[in-house]
């Protein structure tokens, strides 16, 4: 579907595993204080001093996670950097290195990896985290990739799933379910093309959605936004499996219940106007969709006046007593529960 500019095909074989690391990491600049040793060596080495780290790692295997027919290995990169950022950003924590793990079959050309690679340059400068480090090894079938990130942060000021009270207002920054709506755009165009192929999309009108799915970007200016307002979350989580999942974590943890109201969930037009094409009621999309990266959390009702009428976050309930349990308020103002089904890769299997 996506059209293959780079006609130039080198085989890996002609690198070998050393010149192919050093041909794709020779571009990484190291600009973290804490980055001691990054690439080259048997292990980075990192200095911390007084601040506490925080470690997160995902795995994204090719037909699983993504669908080369129609995602840019550009944008793959980049994507699969802020799927870790986003993780770090949700303790609270600066995002500072990652390490980047991959496993390939031999019909990628180095081309191909080039493109990869370019992604994930591109996210590490925007965000200012030191590539420090990887490893690679061939693979039979798909691509594998897998991304550890680490983040530092003062003891005091990390933010736990853990932390909600009754009475916490739930907020939520950005707008959600765009990822999951430009994905079914993506999907059926692919179904067009494999009967069409000279069929040239129109998907102006979807940009919006298709770059949420593309292109995420981990919510950063929240951190600092909420370090600006002088607003520490009581708990936090990232959206990466949708709404009910994310809320289901952080009731579990902090043995609470919420309210959610239908009305307030943040919507963008052109995820409205997808769900009427697509025959999809936009609540469930919200609830269950998955991939938006934008950060949930709780606060106390003291910071509400700090919060008030900010653009880049909105107030979507309140946290209740546990035994109250987790109940969606509907638009023509029903209680009904909850149900988390989140975003289950292992039924996603194709
Ligand atoms: P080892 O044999 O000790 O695993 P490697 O030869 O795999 O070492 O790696 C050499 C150096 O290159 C190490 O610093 C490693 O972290 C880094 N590296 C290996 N693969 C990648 C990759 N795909 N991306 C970034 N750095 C990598
Ligand atoms: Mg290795």
């Amino acid at each position: 579907m996506i059209e293959d500019k780079n006609q130039q095909r080198t085989a890996l074989e002609k690198l070998g595993e050393f010149g192919l690391i050093d041909h794709l990491t020779k571009n990484f600049e190291i600009n973290q204080k804490s980055t001691i040793k990054s690439i080259g060596d048997d292990a980075a080495v990192l200095d911390f001093k007084s601040k506490q780290l925080v470690v997160t790692t995902d795995l994204l295997v090719e037909h699983v996670h993504f669908d080369l027919s129609y995602v840019p290995l550009k944008h793959l990169g980049y994507k699969a950097v802020m799927v870790n950022l986003s993780d770090v950003y949700a303790m609270n924590a600066s995002a500072t290195q990652i390490t980047i793990s991959i496993a390939v079959s031999n019909r990628f050309p180095l081309e191909a990896l080039e493109e990869l690679y370019a992604g994930i340059e591109t996210a590490a400068k925007i965000y200012d985290i030191d590539v420090i480090g990887g490893d690679t090894t061939s693979s039979t079938t798909g691509l594998i990739i897998s991304i550890t990130a680490i983040g530092e942060i003062d003891a005091k000021d990390v933010i736990y799933r853990s932390g909600a009270k009754p009475n916490d207002l739930v907020v939520v920054s950005g707008d959600i379910g765009a990822a999951y709506m430009g994905l079914q755009v993506l999907e059926r165009e692919k179904e067009v093309f494999k009967v069409n192929p000279k069929n040239q999309p129109d998907l102006d009108h979807y940009a919006y959605i298709i770059e949420r799915q593309l292109k995420p970007e981990a919510r950063r200016d929240i951190i600092e936004l909420l370090k600006k307002l002088e607003v520490k979350p009581t708990s936090m989580i990232d959206i990466s499996d949708g709404l009910s999942s994310e809320i289901m974590h952080i009731c579990k943890q902090s043995e609470v219940g919420v309210a959610i109201y239908e009305n307030k969930i943040p919507l963008d037009p052109q995820v409205i106007s997808a769900c009427e094409e697509f025959n999809i009621d936009s609540t469930t999309i919200a609830l269950n969709g998955g991939e938006d990266y934008e950060l949930l959390m709780t606060i106390s009702q003291e910071d509400f006046p700090k919060i008030k009428g900010n653009p880049n976050i909105t107030v979507i309930g309140y946290i209740t007593e546990k035994a109250r349990g987790m109940n969606l308020i509907t638009r023509d103002e029903q209680s009904v529960p909850i149900i988390a089904k989140g975003w289950n890769s292992l039924e996603n299997q194709e």
